[in-house]
């Protein structure tokens, strides 16, 4: 196992395109770090010069505190799962899983333990004489990660192995992996373009946008503390809502009326005119199931709900709404880069199962203050 450390690394490919720019990053040994963004963004790539596929343009690569640009993929000791788990389909679960350890000329009786022991880790011992064709999608992953355990990578890197699986099995595998990799406690470093994924599974997330890093923290960080508007339209589903406000003597002029946030909301309001508030669906509720002690820290204002969607737990509102022409065009930029709803012409609010709003009204909505994010139009940096 190795800790793995990118020092401003870049990838340019021999078209001149740029396609990871100036990347640092500190994976500690053990850790479980999660790469994600949009199409092309240019995670894979980063990941390919990591296992030593793609050479590095510029920077420094660690594994284990040793320099790897120059060494080849064999030499690295890491383990990679592709998507279609490249497993042998004429040879038993037992050979698949063998196969590294075939190549290394490793005895008999070592290949037979080794074999067993990551077998049994995997709970895959009653299987080991199956052909791939007869395993499930699930069993199939954990005979590709057999591989990599019984090699003793020095890390596992998956790229999207989930992508080609139905949601069902998408849900269990992701349990299936994390519950594996705390106990293996193996270095793990995970390439997807879904954000429940990169939410539930890893310890850090780096969030990438053409090539560079937008942020790197816990889940929870990224939810709460996003650092920018693409962040936070990235992480969370449905999206944040963007709803645009200037801002007069401090109080924020919205489509919605005016709102005058808390102070530990209000940091970044001084000197600006106009501000992109951020708010997400669970901020907002019907202000009918607000009780008066929890209604003060918010505000309460009239919207038209035209779409319900009830979920039995929770119901999503639709509110129609037009964001003014001047932020429209960034917007539209945001909803395309992340394949994400309209964010220019809808709020989509959350709200409790009991409440009883009827769709095609005018409703009395309340919006937590305390939960809300200022973010600069123009640079996207959230100012709260
Ligand atoms: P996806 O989720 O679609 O796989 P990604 O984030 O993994 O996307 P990469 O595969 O890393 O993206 O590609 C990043 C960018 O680099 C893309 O714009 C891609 O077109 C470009 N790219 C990838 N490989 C090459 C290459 N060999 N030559 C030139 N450009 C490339």
């Amino acid at each position: 196992m190795a800790a793995i450390t990118l020092k401003d690394i870049n990838k340019q490919y021999g078209d001149g395109f740029h396609a990871v720019k100036d990347v640092s990053l500190d994976i500690a040994d053990g850790e479980f770090v999660i790469l994600v963004g949009p199409s092309g963004c240019g995670k894979s790539t980063l990941l390919r010069m990591i296992v030593g596929l793609e050479d590095i343009t510029s920077g420094e690569m660690l594994i284990g505190g040793q320099r790897v640009n120059e060494k080849a993929p064999r030499d690295r000791n890491l383990s990679m799962v592709f998507q279609n788990y490249a497993l042998y389909p004429h040879l038993t679960v037992f050979e698949n899983i063998a196969f590294p350890l075939r190549l290394s000329k490793t005895s008999a009786k070592e290949v037979d333990e080794r074999v067993r022991h990551a077998a049994e880790l995997l709970e895959l011992t009653e299987h080991l004489d199956r052909k791939p064709a007869n395993l499930s999608g699930g069993q199939r992953q954990r005979v590709a990660m057999g591989r990599a355990i019984v090699r003793e990578a020095q890390a596992f890197l998956f790229d999207e192995p989930l992508s080609n699986l139905d949601a069902k099995l998408r849900g269990q595998m992701r349990t299936e992996i994390s519950r594996l990799q705390k106990r293996l406690g193996i270095t793990t470093v995970y390439v997807t373009h879904d954000q429940v994924e990169a939410m539930t599974l890893g310890d850090r997330v780096v969030v990438l946008r053409r090539g560079v890093v937008q942020q790197v923290a816990t889940p929870r960080e990224l939810y709460e503390n996003p650092v920018n508007l693409f962040v936070a339209g990235f992480i969370g589903s449905p999206p944040m809502n963007f709803i645009s406000a200037t801002v007069v003597d401090g109080r924020l002029h919205t489509p919605f009326g005016e709102w005058t946030l808390p102070e530990s909301r209000a940091t970044g309001l001084p000197g600006r005119e106009v501000v992109l508030i951020g708010a997400r669906p669970e901020a907002f509720e019907d202000a009918s199931v607000v009780s008066d002690t929890i209604r003060e820290h918010g505000v309460v204002f009239d919207a038209n709900i035209d779409v319900i969607e009830w979920l039995g737990n929770e119901q999503y509102a639709y509110v129609p709404y037009e964001a003014p022409e001047d932020i429209r065009a960034q917007l539209a930029e945001l909803e395309r880069e992340l394949d994400s709803e309209a964010m220019r012409t809808q709020l989509v609010v959350s709200l409790d199962a009991t409440s009883r709003i009827p769709e095609g009204t005018t409703a009395s909505l309340w919006l937590d203050l305390r939960k809300v994010h200022v973010f600069d139009p123009a640079s996207g940096e959230n100012l709260t």
